[in-house]
């Protein structure tokens, strides 16, 4: 199997976790892992290893890197599919749906460890998780261009009044009356 990203050098079996291995290539530190072995894996020993509480400050995501470019899979050579891994990080993860492995760029592993999905990776993969990622992405759009308009300051109070309404019983009654002109 030859590396999706560099092409030419080979992939090599490497470990991921203890008890989880993958194919990697050492030029891009890129991993292939097998979802089938992953859960295994994640059943077996993820949770009971605590890796759900790795802080985030232990890891080091800064080195995350990130393929824009669509890839083949190493094993069939069909297009594999991009899943955006969070609002806040450009960071996609690319399935072959085919083969059911995922690939990996370097870092991504620690970045979704810090985002504690070192034990559900799969989740990433689902249809409601990518939704929540595109709604928050235009959320934060949609926040940016007021913050634009009104200054960072502003909005955050405003932000404040919108957390408290949306916790009120009456939250209606309370719009109609700031609504009033
Ligand atoms: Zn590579
Ligand atoms: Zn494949």
């Amino acid at each position: 199997m030859k590396c999706p990203k560099c092409k030419s050098p080979d992939l090599h079996p490497t470990k991921m976790e203890q008890g989880l291995s993958a194919m990697g290539c050492n030029e891009c530190q890129g991993v292939f892992v097998s979802l089938l072995y992953y859960r295994d894996w994640a059943e077996r020993s993820g949770i009971a290893a605590g890796i759900e509480n790795v802080q985030a400050e232990e890891v080091k995501v800064e080195g995350a890197e990130n393929t824009h470019a669509a890839m083949g899979c190493p094993k069939c050579s069909r297009i594999m599919t991009k899943y955006r891994i969070s609002s806040g990080h450009d960071n996609r993860l690319d399935l072959c749906a085919n083969c059911d492995e995922a690939w990996l760029d370097r870092g991504e592993w620690s970045l979704l460890k810090s985002l504690n999905l070192g034990a559900k990776m799969p989740t990433v993969f689902t249809e409601q998780w990518q939704r929540q990622v595109r709604q928050q992405v235009t959320e934060e759009s949609r926040r940016q261009r007021f913050v634009g308009m009104l200054g960072e300051e502003t909005i955050t109070e405003a932000d404040k009044v919108r957390q408290w309404i949306a916790k009120e019983p009456k939250r209606a009654e309370i719009l109609q009356y700031l609504s009033y002109e």
